[in-house]
């Protein structure tokens, strides 16, 4: 058994970040585990820039943005296990000092085989997956030729190959709008991004970059409704939906193509969490937590992809370095007083909320809210209310639900809360 004080798994931006900031909150002897050769999660397959803009005033590209990370964790008190996939955690059932209760995270290594880490805190950090063919039910051929855009963007990225000439791309959430612009660049012809939804799911930003400056047509509201070629693939057909996203019979289009690449969403990889006995909300599909990060198992926190699904690295970061602090903090100080947690709900056009629960004897100064808009609404208002009262109000100028948003309710508004919290995302007439 190896004795640590924290352990953090994964080593991408999320745990980066939480292992530095819980050293620099007085903790030691930190282990992070990742999986992969090298630390920086999908960062390092990301060459393009437009990274660290909120959290280092710069435009960076996703390797360089990592590379601060990796260096603000080298020198003393934290030690980063490579090629090492945690494969369950479990509490350990006697409590270690100071009413602490240690966990197991079970390990393995090619070069050490089998371990057990014994940990004060534990930090979740494990990233996302891409989703794949089969939830999405595509229909036609199984041919060769269909990727997921994250795969594509690895080969090309990290081992050199371009995986096809003439692309169609399902899905216009980020990774494939980047793809779009990659491809092309690399002498690949991409005929068409079909997005099943009436507006993209990427950052404004990455349709005008990759796609308006490539000419390279979006088709909202539609959808592929046949693969063809059983060998290599020969070509996609894709056709406009209706409203219940039922393909409307007439509307097809059919592009000769050797390459279908799909980006329709990501996955909390939450295997780990879940086998943990972990709370999920299903309306991000990670782990329930409180304004500190902390899951519904006491010393466990999550922070990052695993948690829910972010656009910007930065707030990745931010999110994580709460952790990190809170771990130290549970490691230094035990577990605090439990007070009289409220809980933080959806309201109108709200799709989830993270923290979902929050102890306002805890808030020190302000309350952030991360959340998403389930569709687009110009010229809005975020509005909190508790019991029936209206206790702050943000307004903005455009809401979507491809961009995190993110409310910072201050300590003086927040008392005046009697109960429970909703936000709700709602119309207004004008900004002012
Ligand atoms: C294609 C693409 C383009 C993007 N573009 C931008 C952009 O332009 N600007 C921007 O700000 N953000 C961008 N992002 C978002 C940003 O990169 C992510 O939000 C961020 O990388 C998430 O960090 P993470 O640490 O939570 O997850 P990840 O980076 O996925 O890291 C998770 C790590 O955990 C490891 N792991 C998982 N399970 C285990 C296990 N059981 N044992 C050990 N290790 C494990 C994985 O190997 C991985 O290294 C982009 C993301 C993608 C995918």
């Amino acid at each position: 058994m190896t004795y640590c004080d924290i352990a953090v798994i994964g080593a991408g931006p999320a745990g980066l970040a939480a292992a530095a900031a819980a050293r620099e909150a007085g903790a030691g002897n930190i282990i992070i585990i990742e999986r992969d050769k090298e630390p920086g999660g999908i960062l390092n397959q990301c060459i393009h820039n437009g990274f660290g803009l909120h959290r280092f005033g710069e435009e960076l590209s996703g390797p360089e943005y990592a590379g601060r990370y990796i260096d603000m964790i080298g020198g003393e008190g934290i030690e980063l296990r490579l090629g090492t996939m945690a494969l369950d955690i479990s509490p350990e059932p006697e409590p270690g000092e100071g009413g602490i209760r240690r966990k197991t995270v079970y390990v393995v290594s090619e070069a050490r085989g089998f371990e057990q880490i014994s940990a004060s805190a534990v930090v979740l950090a494990m990233g996302c997956r891409e989703r794949n063919r089969g939830p999405i039910f595509v229909p036609g051929d199984r041919g060769s030729g269909v990727f997921s855009a994250g795969s594509a963007q690895r080969y090309l990225n990290i081992e050199g190959y371009l995986v096809g000439k003439r692309v169609v791309i399902l899905g216009s959430g980020d990774i494939g709008l980047i793809m779009a612009r990659r491809m092309t660049l690399e002498g690949a012809t991409v005929l068409a991004v079909a997005e099943i939804m009436p507006y993209t799911n990427g950052l404004s930003r990455n349709v005008a970059q990759c796609l308006d400056d490539f000419g390279i047509p979006l088709y909202l509201s539609h959808t592929v409704t046949n693969v063809i070629g059983s060998g290599r693939i020969e070509g996609v057909v894709i056709s406009q939906v209706d409203e219940k996203m039922q393909p409307i019979p007439g509307t097809e289009k059919h592009f000769d193509c050797d390459t279908l690449l799909l980006s329709v969403g990501l996955v909390p990889e939450n295997e780990l969490t879940r086998a943990a006995g972990i709370t999920i909300d299903p309306r991000t599909n990670g782990a329930k937590v409180n304004e500190d990060m902390q899951t519904s198992l006491e010393g466990v926190f999550a922070c990052g992809n695993v948690l829910h699904v972010h656009d910007l690295v930065d707030y990745v970061s931010a999110e994580s370095e709460r952790a990190g602090r809170a771990a130290a903090e549970y490691l230094l100080k035990g577990a605090a007083a439990k007070g009289e947690e409220r809980i933080i709900e959806n309201g109108a056009n709200v799709g989830y909320t993270v923290p979902q629960r929050f102890d306002p004897e805890r808030i020190s100064k302000s309350l952030e809210i991360f959340f998403r808009v389930r569709k687009k609404i110009r010229a809005g208002e975020i509005t909190v209310y508790s019991e029936g009262e209206k206790i702050a109000g943000f307004k903005r100028e455009f809401l979507a639900p491809a961009e995190m948003q993110k409310i910072s309710i201050p300590k003086v508004l927040l008392d005046r809360a009697k109960g429970d919290l909703t936000v709700s995302a709602e119309e207004i007439a004008e900004v002012n």
